[in-house]
């Protein structure tokens, strides 16, 4: 039986048994898949071990994306954009890296019908889920991105970190006077249950907004957005099912139904 893993340091939230157990079933494979909880100094070994036993792949989650991408042998276009690593696959000896996070929001945000070409973009963070999540947005066919991030400067070295032929600005909070098609928040502010001191006007009716948290409650950002009147408002469960799908993908070659698995998570 293959095997799979997802490391991380904490490990017991994760999600990922489930939905891959649950994406195996859908497609008749027999895999066994389970967490792994690495010390914090002892990822590399950890993973030595796994892939002595006979490991496959495994997903990485925090805080081991970055050790993950440096010990590469091989990255994927996406992993080098995002300087990290969330899915590893083991062959002949060889660490291949990938990141699926931006795919997984890309692929969530055209299953919930957000159309893309052409919109203006505001990403709130400038941390390791907006570097991920920047490549793919881009090469979705949006207009433009503009990045707001507590720290300026690392919004400005990140929107300087892209292909110049994409329109990529860091902006401050002052400078935020119009309004987006797609505001997503990739800070970690949800998950310390507070809202950022966003100016309303970035928000109109028609506007998306996107909390990569995800969460049994409606997050903070979620809330203001209510408030201001947004209808379309998502939390990042879909993004979790849909990079796994993705990473699911890399190892097996064959790409589950994220769907139907998200509809019996959130159920
Ligand atoms: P990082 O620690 O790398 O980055 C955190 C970002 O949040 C930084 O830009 C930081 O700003 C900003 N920030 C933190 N606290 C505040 C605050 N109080 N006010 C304003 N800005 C703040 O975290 P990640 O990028 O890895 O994760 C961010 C979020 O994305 C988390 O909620 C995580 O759960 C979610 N996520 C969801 C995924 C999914 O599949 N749905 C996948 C990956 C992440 P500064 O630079 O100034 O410190």
């Amino acid at each position: 039986m293959d095997s799979y893993a997802v490391i991380g340091n904490p490990i017991g939230h994760s999600q990922s048994p489930q939905i891959h157990a649950a994406f195996a079933r859908q497609l008749g494979h027999s895999i066994d898949y389970s967490r792994l909880l690495a010390p914090i100094d002892g990822f590399e070994a950890s993973v030595e071990r796994f892939i002595e036993a006979g490991g496959r792949g495994m997903s990485v989650t925090v805080p081991f994306k970055e050790i993950a991408y440096e010990r590469c042998n091989q990255l994927s276009s996406y992993a080098q954009s995002a300087q990290a690593v969330n899915a590893l696959k083991f062959e002949q000896g060889r660490w291949v890296g990938h990141n699926t996070d931006g795919l997984g929001l890309v692929a969530d945000l055209i299953a919930q019908g957000i159309k893309l070409s052409g919109i203006n973009v505001l990403i709130l963070g400038a941390g390791g889920a907006a570097k991920g999540i920047l490549l793919p947005l881009l090469e979705s066919g949006i207009g433009g991105i503009d990045i707001c991030n507590r720290t300026h400067d690392k919004a400005v070295q990140l929107s300087n970190s892209t292909p110049p032929n994409y329109l990529v600005r860091a902006v401050s909070m002052t400078e935020l006077t119009e309004s987006y098609d797609l505001i997503i928040n990739s800070t970690s502010a949800s998950l310390q249950g507070i809202n950022l001191p966003i100016p309303s006007s970035v928000v109109s009716p028609s506007s998306c907004c996107y909390d990569l948290m995800y969460s049994s409650e409606e997050t903070p950002f979620n809330q203001w957005a209510r408030e201001l009147g947004v209808t379309k408002r998502f939390d990042g469960l879909g993004m979790l099912v849909h990079q796994a799908a993705f990473a699911y993908e890399f190892w097996r070659g064959v790409k589950p139904d994220a769907l139907s698995v998200m509809e019996k998570l959130r159920s």
